[in-house]
């Protein structure tokens, strides 16, 4: 087990070498740790900029093996990291954080939505079914029009559709694949909001201002962070993040997404157990950002501030996009973040813009 705080010149275990884990190592190298990657794919982002890197799968005991061989402490960049990593870890007396539990709620709609009602947080009503005719008795609960998420492995907006019509339920079910799935009610949300928080091995929570979230082809697309909300409003997300991480028992940041409603409430759409492209914003709007924030909280060193410093845009750069490199470069407000990905395919995420400004009156 890692010996807590965890000292400066030890190792973390990062599952997965995309841009999430490479942002994470760049913090945990700031810190004075080492970094080792566990990631299938070669040339991954991450591995370029960590001490260590492990090619294998996420449930390949002599892969995980070799991880726990150089890391006590090992943390992800996914949540869809398989239980059977994680099993396999602990029984090699490595630490995983955020835990088990956490990622078994956030794998699946149906679990997330139902642990979340249990801690008094409030989502659109759903129904589960695992057949077309258990479909058919869901869209008579929900009633229609109702949105079908594939219960497991959606993302970016993939492995869902809209039931228009009852009478549709059963083909849908099929369209998506024939497996598990939740039905949800429409939420009639004025704006999409986020709201990234930590919680440190004492129980110190630390809750960032909400991002403002603009979404394309089920892809973000653009973040505007603090975003202009009410003491109110504040005050309700953040008593959303506080019961989330202390329900979780959880060590780490989280990424809540929101959906807040005309009447001013807020539903909790999904809960990411890691550092959130929505939190992109605090490697220019913070002291301390997310990626750092995360490592300190699963190192058990204190937590750093969350108060916003400016105010940042936050533009994902898709697929050709990344070629206006030398244009950000050269605009004095915007703050450059490349990932080393290769290959700009249509929609992939290259990188993001900071365009920072100073404060002004959603300042809380
Ligand atoms: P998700 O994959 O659950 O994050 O959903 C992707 C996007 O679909 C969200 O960011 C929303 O824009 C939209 N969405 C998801 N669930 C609902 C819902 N129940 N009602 C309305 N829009 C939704």
């Amino acid at each position: 087990m890692a010996i807590l705080p965890l000292a400066p010149g030890e190792t973390i275990g990062i599952l997965g070498g995309g841009q999430l884990g490479r942002m994470l190592a760049q913090a945990a190298a700031r810190l004075g740790f080492d970094v080792a990657i566990l990631e299938p794919a070669p040339d991954a982002p991450a591995g370029r900029v960590a001490a260590h890197t492990v090619r294998g799968a996420y449930d390949e005991p002599r892969a995980l093996e070799a991880l726990a061989a150089v890391a006590s402490l090992v943390t992800f960049e996914f949540e869809n990291v398989p239980a059977s990593a994680v099993a396999h870890l602990t029984a090699q007396d490595v630490e995983v954080a955020p835990n088990a539990r956490a990622l078994a709620v956030a794998q699946d709609r149906v679990e997330e939505k139902s642990f979340l009602n249990s801690i008094g947080v409030a989502t659109v009503a759903f129904a589960a079914a695992d057949s077309p005719e258990g479909a058919v008795a869901a869209m008579a609960q929900i009633g229609a029009p109702a949105l079908m998420k594939t219960r497991r492995e959606g993302y970016d907006g993939k492995g869902q559709r809209w039931v228009e019509h009852a009478a549709e339920a059963a083909a849908v079910f099929e369209s998506l694949g024939g497996k598990p799935v939740i039905l949800e009610a429409p939420a009639d949300f004025v704006r999409e909001l986020s709201v990234i928080a930590a919680r440190g091995r004492d129980g110190e929570l630390a809750i960032y201002p909400m991002a403002e979230n603009h979404h394309e082809n089920g892809v973000l697309r653009r973040s505007v962070a603090p975003a202009a909300v009410s003491p109110a409003l504040a005050e309700q997300a953040e008593r959303i993040a506080a019961q989330v991480l202390t329900g979780l028992d959880y060590i780490g940041v989280i990424g809540i997404e929101l959906f807040e409603l005309s009447d001013g409430r807020l539903l909790v759409n999904e809960i990411a157990p890691r550092v959130h492209n929505t939190g992109h914003w605090t490697m220019d709007g913070c002291e301390v950002d997310q990626f750092e924030q995360h490592i300190r909280a699963i190192a058990g060193w204190p937590l750093g501030p969350t108060a916003a410093i400016a105010r940042v845009e936050m533009l994902n750069l898709l697929g050709d996009e990344v070629d206006a490199w030398l244009k950000y470069a050269g605009e004095p407000e915007t703050r450059l973040h490349l990932y080393g990905k290769r290959d700009a395919k249509p929609g992939r995420k290259m990188g993001h813009v900071n365009r920072v400004s100073p404060l002004g009156p959603e300042r809380r």
